[in-house]
């Protein structure tokens, strides 16, 4: 090698350094000298560079909450509270960043507490991917999927809060860019309540969410009964007429050949998609299931981190994959897992369940997501929008991400675009 084209990279750094206007010139740096480090060039780490923004704490704020109305779904536990995990991260230049939890609040706090944090303080937030592949390793041996990368989400969300806010942009410019400026929101209710009406209080509920403008609904399955659960799917079907996308989730409650035959009527009212026909462990199923219909089936919300969608995806044993960016591995991982899906040719259409941090984090990731497949009329990815009683997503920002018709706006503020109500915090923290 010549000596010329040794010593250019550390040319570009210099001058990269020198004429640092902001983060962009560093990220810029570090991705010149990525290289060399690799090949051992560079030795040093970018945390000892004197300038560059380092973690200074984090802390875990765990939520509860007392639901207006207990309510159930085929797994058949009765919901009576609605349970938040809220990261933040704070800096030593002042940025504070905010990051979500899917899972058991109790169990995400002390993931983040005990075995996150120790190896995030001091870091630069800038080093997100660095960051969580350097979790991601530390929770190997024992913890591969589940709850430990729903507590790297949340640590991962809020880096990508952090990054926004420090160079003045929102979390979606800094991803790819946005491929839209709204999102088509679907409503996700139609759980189980009163158990002497449950036909009547799914139709009253679905019409109040078309009655709202939503164009989009998406209702519980699973009753133990497919003459049951497909009298109740008929009556919503004839309820919001047949413009209205309709989705059922039945939460994994069949097995295969009830799967089969529940989503052979369904596909005759017209349901868009069959969201967790059977247990999400049994990939095979999944692919049986899927060639037997010709209806959309989807799941994935109880998966974790790329390497868990790569099975689903090589298999194409879905048509529709549902990450959660709060329980997947965060907005890092979720990009990651949505570029495996379109490399499949499956549909990445996020999941989403938690508080408002969640829902902006699901917002920007949703901007981000290419058609698939890209056409004339394009057929962009739904975002999900739970409508049970969940101060922590109405309230926690301030006031509940306002829809249009169904449509809602992405976030064009920096960082994820919310501001957080310390005071609900408070007003609602586990002692
Ligand atoms: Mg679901």
């Amino acid at each position: 090698m010549r000596l010329s084209s040794c010593i250019r990279p550390f040319f570009i750094m210099w001058n990269c350094l020198e004429s640092m206007q902001g983060y962009y010139s560093i990220a810029a740096c570090a991705a010149n000298c990525h290289g060399l480090a690799r090949t051992g060039m560079l030795r040093h780490s970018f945390n000892n560079i004197p300038g560059l923004m380092k973690i200074t704490d984090i802390i875990t704020h765990q939520l509860s909450v007392k639901v207006d109305e207990p309510f159930t779904s085929s797994r058949g536990w009765i919901y009576t509270t609605k349970n938040a995990l809220v990261v933040e991260i704070t800096t030593d230049e002042g940025i504070t960043g905010w990051g979500d939890c899917y899972g058991p609040s109790a169990v995400a706090r002390t993931i983040v507490d005990t075995l996150l944090k120790p190896s995030v303080i001091g870091k630069d937030p800038f080093d997100v991917e660095v960051i969580w592949e350097a979790l991601y390793n530390k929770v190997k041996d024992y913890g591969l999927t589940g709850m430990t990368i729903s507590g790297i989400s949340g640590v991962d969300i809020a880096l990508w809060d952090i990054i926004g806010k420090a160079c003045g942009k929102p979390v979606h410019k800094l991803i790819g860019g946005s491929f839209r400026s709204q999102v088509q929101a679907y409503a996700t209710g139609l759980y189980f309540k009163n158990m002497d009406r449950l036909t009547e209080e799914a139709v009253e509920e679905a019409r109040g969410y078309v009655d709202q403008g939503f164009k989009a609904v998406k209702m519980k399955i699973g009753l133990g009964s497919i003459k049951k659960d497909i009298a109740r799917v008929a009556a919503v079907r004839d309820a919001i007429g047949p413009d209205v996308l309709l989705m059922v989730d039945a939460n994994h409650c069949y097995n295969v050949p009830q799967a089969i035959n529940i989503g052979r009527e369904l596909e005759q009212l017209e349901v868009h998609w069959f969201e967790e026909p059977i247990s999400p462990e049994d990939i095979e199923g999944y692919v049986e299931v899927s060639r037997a219909l010709d209806m959309a089936v989807a799941g994935g919300e109880n998966e974790f981190a790329k390497f868990s969608f790569r099975h689903i995806l090589e298999r194409r044993a879905m048509d529709i994959i549902q990450p959660d960016v709060c329980a997947a591995g965060g907005i890092t991982e979720c990009k990651k897992i949505a570029t495996l899906a379109q490399a499949h040719g499956t549909q990445c259409v996020p999941h989403a369940w938690g508080t408002a941090i969640g829902m902006a984090a699901t917002l920007h990731f949703l901007a981000s997501l290419p058609e698939c497949p890209p056409c004339l009329v394009p057929m962009p990815p739904l975002l999900e929008y739970e409508q049970t009683f969940n101060p922590f997503r109405d309230q926690l920002a301030g006031k509940p991400f306002a829809h249009d018709k169904g449509w809602v706006d992405i976030p064009t503020v920096p960082g994820l675009g919310i501001e957080i109500d310390r005071d609900l915090l408070d007003r609602y923290r586990v002692k």
